[in-house]
């Protein structure tokens, strides 16, 4: 059976963070109650459309999906359950903010399967965890992880963030060191993007004199994210993508799927689906993102189903952009058994080029960013659009 893997969407949070754009707000018991149906609705609505997939992952994202509580999770997995075949050894994730989980509550999400818990910690220090609007202080992230290691989870990742307003190399390497010491089985380090639409792209977005003043330099960043290699990899982590980082075998298998082209479905408002075009020709591809009001999104159950395929070019774009933010990068045989025609055929030029610069690296099947194109990702990935 092809693999197939679940995203469930849960848009709600405590507080806004300053630099969140996700579709996440606060919400009330009754709010929360109406979306868990929902999304049961939806789950059910798939039909025997599914029948032919394995489910090797599922995704609690959002948002904080540990403000559902334990009923609630029970819910929408047995949904998930009845509809779906899930595989034996699936990994099954919630992300949760530190806080917002009891022992009983974790205790429930364990029994309905969860075995991975990701912890948006972001940093170590509470003045910075102040400057980015988050919820909880570093002491009362540690009870949580407490209590996730006491109900028995061996999979948890923890997610920090780089280049907060003040931050100075330093202090990322402490929080680096700190969490390493915590030995979490994985962990993600992105850098702070100030997104339109946040309180971060209030203050910093139009008014470059306060960018340069309080956000670190293009260098001071670069320099954090090779601290973030050296740092984690002395403490036993592999950098397996460009932003994450995991002890042997504890790759997010989510996350590698989605870099691989696994096809997925999303549940829930603005949940993105990959799946293959029902009826068109074999091994054709669609993308659907679900509408991000109640409304619309309760009257769009079955469009994820009737979406277009996307055209070769675009399916191309996707296999190089997604596969080069993995470290081994991706395989010129799986490009050829995909598309039935040779990488260098379609992209030649550009590799070649590429590998000039010191950007891309090629090793036998292999074609990968070199560290200088790590550096310059996002113009390596522009590359290879058409
Ligand atoms: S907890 Fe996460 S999703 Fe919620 S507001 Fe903060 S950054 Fe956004």
């Amino acid at each position: 059976m092809p693999p197939l893997e679940i995203y469930v969407h849960i848009p709600f949070c405590i507080k806004k963070c300053a630099y969140c754009d996700f579709l996440s707000a606060p919400s009330t018991a009754e709010e929360r109650e109406a979306y868990v149906a929902a999304l049961c609705r939806e789950i059910e609505s798939c039909g025997s459309r599914v029948e032919d997939f394995d489910v090797t992952s599922i995704f609690f994202g959002g948002g904080t999906p540990s403000l559902l509580d334990g009923a609630q999770m029970t819910r929408i997995m047995g949904k998930i359950r009845k509809n779906f075949r899930i595989a034996g050894d699936a990994e099954i994730t919630v992300e949760m903010n530190p806080g917002t989980v009891t022992e009983d509550k974790l205790e429930r999400y364990r029994q309905t399967g969860v075995n991975r818990l990701s912890i948006g910690l972001q940093s170590v220090h509470d003045d910075e965890l102040k400057m980015l609007g988050r919820i909880h202080t570093y002491e009362e992230f540690l009870q949580s992880y407490r209590m996730a290691r006491d109900a028995g989870f061996e999979n948890i990742n923890i997610d920090l963030i780089s280049a907060i307003p003040g931050q100075s190399p330093r202090s990322w390497q402490e929080a680096l060191e700190t969490v390493a010491a915590l030995k979490p089985e994985h962990i993600s380090a992105y850098s702070l993007i100030i997104e339109p639409g946040t309180r971060f792209y209030e203050w910093y977005g139009e008014d470059d004199r306060r960018r340069e003043a309080e956000l670190p330099g293009e260098e001071e960043e670069r320099q954090m994210y090779r601290l973030t290699a050296e740092v984690l990899g002395k403490t036993g982590y592999k950098r397996y993508e460009i932003s994450n980082y995991a002890r042997d075998g504890h790759e997010c298998r989510h996350n590698l799927g989605y870099w691989d082209r696994v096809p997925y479905l999303g549940f829930g408002i603005g949940a993105a689906s990959f799946f293959p075009e029902s009826g068109g020709e074999p091994g054709k591809m669609t993308r659907f993102t679900n509408p991000e009001t109640m409304q619309e999104y309760e009257e769009s159950f079955q469009e994820k189903f009737k979406a277009p395929p996307l055209s070769t070019e675009e399916e191309m774009e996707e296999f190089m952009f997604l596969g080069l933010r993995k470290i081994d990068g991706i395989s010129k045989e799986k490009f050829c058994g995909y598309f039935h025609v040779g990488i260098e055929e379609i992209y030649g030029e550009q590799i070649e080029k590429l590998i000039s610069l010191e950007l891309l690296e090629e090793d036998g099947d292999a074609i990968r960013l070199t560290e200088r194109g790590i550096d310059v990702s996002n113009a390596v990935f522009v590359e290879f659009m058409f």
